[in-house]
């Protein structure tokens, strides 16, 4: 998540430069952070506790992220090797052998300089078993001590009472102590609430970039111009005068477009046209990220809604962190991650999102690192249909393995999707039957042909 594409430096928005500056801070501070006696704790993208971590004066690194921007810069397939030397399975998760990789290889960040080893590993675990795993891995290379913040699951798709105490004691009880103790100081509560102030500012503006998409066109693509947008509010940036500041400006640019009925930015310019209305659920593949979106945008598709952008925080559905309740708002929004939602919960939002944004059709990308979005996927491409009435979609791609990118294979099939949406809105001739999809990865191109078909 970087600044976003197809514009030039002195063409970028208000908003786009603000997070580029905001990125190239955050990570001048963690290349300075050991010299200046900062204190540096790595932590996930879902569940992060951001503000208080700020309220700290504690940086944040987020794995995750470095193996996303590792992937875009395209040096993950290298570092996946590398893991792969070193005896991590060709199944695990491949942000993990990403992350693992760039450490075993000095630990280079995204913007070429080297990251701090952590102070602290702050496990905050919302439904992903992964996390654990990855944490335990990073424990033996560090050796360093290990925070965990267990995160119930919402099995029955509701917080309960009990389930916001059990986070709030243990809040209260390991990870603020453990926080502190890393810090050199205690928590300011009122420095906490300030950051939630700023958090809730942030996350209204959010939310109205992501109604704008109701529009036609909408002015937004929800999915691959949407990870951009999620940049700060998912990553180090929650919480701060920056990042409010941000979605600020970036609120005000889109209103304008709006006004202006202008369409989405795309890799190749603004889009002309709005051809096909999609929602999306599942991660997107980022080695091949501009030519994935091409796919898209050169059909005419925008992506009005999508999971993916809701996987750090699920704004949308009326949560805000509230600083008259520091401690129960973040278990609150700890526990409504979207990965830490049951299958009927997902469905139910991605059935509200292909209604409300009056979408043509939804499209699932499985990606074959992430049990915890892909497990169910069929199920839910059949029951999706079955509700809405709108055609479903389903490829398969990778995070950051280059290897599960098929250009042709995913080309092909979002071309004979886009046919059964013209078939069903009669804009064309109804097209071949479209076989069913394969149970996961059986239609993978052939590992080791570097995603070439
Ligand atoms: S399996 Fe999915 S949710 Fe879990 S760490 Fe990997 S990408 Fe993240």
């Amino acid at each position: 998540m970087s600044e976003t594409p197809a514009t030039s430096e002195e063409s970028k928005d208000k908003s786009q430069l603000r997070q580029k500056r905001m990125i190239a801070d955050h990570f001048e501070n963690l290349a300075r952070a050991k010299s200046e006696g900062k204190k540096v704790v790595y932590t996930f993208v879902p569940g992060n506790v951001t503000e208080l971590l700020g309220a700290l004066d504690l940086l944040p690194v987020l794995p995750e992220i470095n193996a996303l921007q590792s992937g875009m810069r395209k040096r993950s397939a290298g570092y996946i090797a590398e893991a792969e030397k070193a005896g991590h399975s060709e199944d695990v998760c491949t942000y993990v052998k990403c992350d693992i990789g760039m450490m075993k290889s000095g630990n280079i960040g995204p913007t070429g300089t080297k990251l701090p080893n952590p102070d602290l590993l702050l496990l905050s675990y919302t439904g992903c078993f992964t996390f654990m795993k990855w944490f335990e891995l990073l424990k033996q290379e560090y050796d360093c001590p290990v925070a965990m913040l267990h995160v119930p699951y919402q099995t029955d798709g509701k917080i309960t009472p009990e389930m916001r105490a059990y986070v709030v004691e243990q809040l209260q009880r390991d990870v603020i102590p453990a926080l502190e103790k890393v810090a050199g100081k205690k928590l300011d509560l009122n420095e906490l609430s300030r950051r939630l102030a700023l958090s809730a500012r942030a996350e209204e503006d959010l939310v109205r970039v992501w109604e704008s998409a109701r529009h036609r066109p909408s002015p937004i693509d929800g999915y691959f111009g949407g990870v951009y947008y999620v940049g700060p509010i998912f990553s180090s940036f929650r919480g701060t005068e920056d990042a409010a500041l941000y979605y600020q400006e970036l609120r005000e640019e889109i209103d304008e477009r709006v006004r202006e009925r202008r369409g989405p930015m795309t890799p190749d310019g603004e889009a002309t046209r709005e051809k096909y209305r999609l929602v999306v659920e599942g991660p997107p593949n980022w080695t091949s990220f501009h030519d994935f979106w091409r796919m898209f945008s050169r059909e005419g598709a925008t992506v009005v809604a999508s999971t993916y952008t809701r996987v750090g925080g699920l704004y949308d559905t009326g949560f805000r962190h509230d600083p008259s309740r520091p401690l129960e708002s973040l278990a609150e929004y700890c526990l409504g991650c979207y990965t830490n939602l049951g299958l009927p919960t997902r469905l139910e939002l991605l059935e509200r999102y292909i209604r409300d944004y009056q979408a043509d059709g939804f499209l699932i990308n499985s990606v074959k690192s992430c049990n915890s979005f892909s497990v169910g996927q069929l199920l839910m491409l059949r029951k999706l249909e079955e509700r809405t009435g709108v055609p479903g979609g389903f490829i398969e791609s990778d995070l950051v393995d280059p290897r599960y990118f098929g250009k042709a294979n995913i080309e092909n099939r979002l071309q004979s999707f886009m046919q059964v949406i013209d078939a069903r809105q009669n804009r064309g001739q109804p097209p071949e039957p479209t076989p069913p999809p394969q149970p996961h990865r059986v239609s993978l191109p052939v590992i080791g042909n570097g995603g070439q078909p």
